[in-house]
């Protein structure tokens, strides 16, 4: 049985990004990662089409993350990030089957139509509004009804939940979802004294509050589409990589551990990092330890669906000026909503045509699973066209499927990650990193993977 120091399993950003600070922080310790797929980057993937370049999965990350820019700095890329556009802070919501700007100052959010006037005044409110119930997890739709009201609620907070976890509102906790915004109440009492004093926080260090692709950060990709990131770390890191090949399970073998590969062979290690989806670090888990297993397993994925079609321009026929727009499910669409790649970054469609991204499924439409991709598209043609208008068939079309595309961090997941965290204090050197447990993000899987390597022994 062969030897190493350290196994990651999985290879994905979360499993590249362990290996990379891995050789760059403990270069003495010996390392093999195993990704069971044959090729590596997990729900990153890119594909390139007669000028179009098609995501899979995610498309860009906010360039706040300091592990992530220094991941894409020692890796040699940052010369090839790609910034988005200006116009991608336009973005719009649903609202009684129009596009609405949303706004992005306070004057402006007064003079928008994205609520009714007495939305709008119930927003005003918002320093006003109850505290928190006492050792409550509170669910994002349950703080948002508190904070701003029932109809920003609907039509602000929930179509950004489903737009970023395929989300419901309801169901998922604000302290796992948004840390940020739990931390910004009990410290401020108010989101939008939080909200004033960090824009003055930010000004002191003659910086900006956020940019366009989200608060706090720059929507970010590189030159040609986000799986440049995984094809440099595969050149970097081949010798140390192993891929179609999947780990069965990890059990102990006295103060190591055996890794059993699908293949027949096992692997003796001293560390292990699980960089894999919740649900598959369960299965390798059970002979090590059931609870650790079934809490693993009781983290639940909801599915998502990528719609990626391009169209000639001038079928189009409403100004794709902007990042695109959210669907909020009181609408009753069947679509989350979709992105105007082409309108973000350079080069994701041949001059004369645009490229939508459209997402469609989410925790709230799991059958949307059991629909024939002519089925999805069926329905995507059908809203985009509602919405935006659309003369005849797309030029080009591709259909990503994620069964358990995203981690729902339902209220009491902080408690299963304690507890996770507790079994695996009792195991030893067995470390988990990926998006089910902190943040579904790329930069959360980033931090979260240099946190383990961090902690690992010398
Ligand atoms: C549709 C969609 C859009 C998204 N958009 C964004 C976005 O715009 N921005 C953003 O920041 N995030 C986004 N995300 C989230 C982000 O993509 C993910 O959270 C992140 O890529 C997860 O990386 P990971 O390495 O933890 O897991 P994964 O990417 O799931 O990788 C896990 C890897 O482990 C491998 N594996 C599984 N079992 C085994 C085994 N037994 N042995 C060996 N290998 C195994 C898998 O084959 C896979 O390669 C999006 C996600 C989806 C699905």
């Amino acid at each position: 049985m062969s030897q190493t120091d350290v196994v990651i399993v999985g290879g994905g950003i979360s499993g590249l990004s362990a290996l990379h600070f891995l050789r760059q922080l403990k270069p003495q310790l010996s390392v093999r990662l195993f990704e069971a797929d044959n090729r590596l980057g997990g729900t990153i993937g890119t594909d390139h089409v007669d000028g179009y370049s098609f995501d899979w999965g995610p498309n860009g990350f906010l360039d706040r993350e300091p592990l992530t820019l220094r991941l894409v700095d020692e890796l040699g890329l940052s010369d090839q990030l790609e910034r988005a556009g200006a116009n991608a802070s336009n973005r719009f919501i649903l609202r009684k089957g129009h596009l609405r700007k949303a706004p992005i100052s306070p004057p402006a959010f007064l003079l928008s139509d994205i609520l009714s006037v007495t939305g709008r005044l119930r927003v005003l409110m918002e320093p006003f509004a109850s505290g928190p119930p006492v050792d409550v997890d509170e669910s994002i739709y349950d703080f948002a009804r508190r904070r701003i009201g029932r109809q920003a609620a609907d039509y602000l907070v929930q179509p950004m939940v489903s737009g970023i976890y395929g989300g419901r509102a309801e169901r998922l906790s604000l302290k796992s979802c948004f840390p940020i915004m739990h931390e910004m109440e009990s410290k401020y009492g108010s989101l939008f004294r939080a909200m004033i004093a960090k824009a003055r926080e930010a000004k002191a260090k003659g910086g900006k509050a956020g940019g366009p692709g989200g608060p706090g950060g720059w929507l970010t990709s590189f030159k040609g589409g986000l799986y440049r990131i995984v094809e440099c770390c595969e050149q970097v890191y081949e010798e140390f990589i192993t891929k179609d090949t999947a780990v069965r399970s990890v059990v102990r073998d006295n103060d190591r551990y055996r890794i059993n590969l699908d293949d027949g062979e096992s692997i003796s290690a001293g560390q292990v990092i699980l960089a894999v989806p919740s649900y598959r670090a369960a299965d390798i888990v059970t002979d090590l330890s059931r609870p650790l297993a079934e809490l693993s397993a009781s983290i639940r994925y909801a599915p998502i669906s990528v719609v990626c079609e391009g169209y000639l321009r001038s079928k189009v026929r409403r100004n794709l000026d902007g990042f695109g727009f959210l669907a909020p499910p009181k609408e009753g669409r069947r679509i989350l909503g979709s992105i105007w790649t082409s309108s973000i970054f350079e080069n994701r469609a041949p001059n004369g045509y645009v490229q939508f991204r459209t997402m469609i499924g989410g925790d709230g439409d799991h059958d949307s699973m059991m629909l024939s991709d002519e089925e999805l598209v069926g329905c995507v043609r059908a809203d985009l066209n509602s919405i935006i208008g659309l003369d005849g068939p797309s030029d080009k079309v591709r259909v990503y499927r994620w069964r358990r595309g995203i981690p729902q961090f339902k209220v009491g997941h902080s408690g299963i990650v304690s507890a996770i965290e507790e079994h695996l204090r009792t195991l030893g050197n067995i470390h988990i990193t990926g998006n089910a447990y902190y943040g579904i993000g790329l930069n959360d899987c980033v931090k979260q993977s240099y946190r383990v390597v961090d902690r690992l022994q010398q």
